[in-house]
């Protein structure tokens, strides 16, 4: 009955008087009531036939970025330690390591390029996201510079994919390639390197798509959300899971 009363006064006003009621509740620290306002605003003013083509290219970008930063890491560390077993003369066979060397300094490079191009695309995409309340949800919510650590559900689902969370390692609380001047945060994907040495074999997915740690996702416009669909937008949107 509250949920009731609350939607009917939140649909009757109108999105001027929302924005002083938002900036209030923050300045009071209840950045989390400002966010369910905003989320039921918007579910109400736009309904279940809202286009979220926008959102779901914003968080794939997001996803893209992290396993990028991994990909160049992991190269970078194959490159150390081909490196290292031509420096201590390990490898009877040098020419063949010198290969995988040469071969992991070009994947390097490649994912190094490959992060600047997706970082201007993700520039891109939250730069066309128009004014609104999800807009504005979505800027308090990149704010929160460890959003990834905050939230128990992408903890749970980096565990159950075989991610460090389900470790005391702490590598998704660390930067994922902490060599460069750009640093990405957020869980593992299939190029995190102690992931690798945890399973014990390589996978060399070519793009996010292709990553058996990355779980599909669809939002084309008409298709019903499913469950995991709806926990995305209420944790990389709303900041509410
Ligand atoms: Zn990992
Ligand atoms: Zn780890
Ligand atoms: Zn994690």
């Amino acid at each position: 009955m509250t949920r009731l009363l609350c939607n009917c006064f939140i649909k009757g006003i109108s999105e001027i008087m929302l924005i002083p009621l938002e900036v209030k509740l923050e300045l009071q620290g209840k950045w989390r009531q400002a966010q369910t306002l905003r989320q039921i605003y918007h579910h109400l003013i736009f309904g279940p036939t809202y286009n979220w083509q926008m959102i779901s290219d914003f968080i794939r970008s997001e996803k893209r970025l992290v396993f990028l930063a991994q990909k160049e890491e992991f190269f970078r560390e194959c490159k150390k330690r081909y490196e290292s077993m031509l420096k201590r003369d390990l490898d009877p066979d040098r020419d063949s390591v010198e290969g995988k060397l040469k071969e992991a300094r070009e994947s390097s490079s490649k994912a190094h390029q490959d992060l600047w191009y997706e970082r201007q695309q993700r520039f891109r995409t939250l730069s066309a996201i128009p004014d609104g309340p999800l807009r504005r949800a979505l800027l308090v919510r990149l704010q929160q510079r460890d959003f990834h650590l905050s939230s128990s559900w992408q903890r749970a689902q980096c565990a159950a994919m075989g991610g460090c969370c389900g470790r005391s390692c702490g590598c998704c609380s660390k930067p994922r390639n902490p060599d460069d001047d750009k640093k990405y945060h957020g869980h593992c994907f299939s190029y995190c390197m102690c992931c690798t040495d945890q399973r014990g074999f390589r996978i060399e997915p070519s793009n996010l798509e292709d990553d058996p740690m990355h779980t599909f996702f669809n939002f084309s416009q008409g298709r019903r959300l499913s469950e995991y669909e709806c926990c995305l937008l209420d944790s990389y949107i709303w900041g509410l899971l």
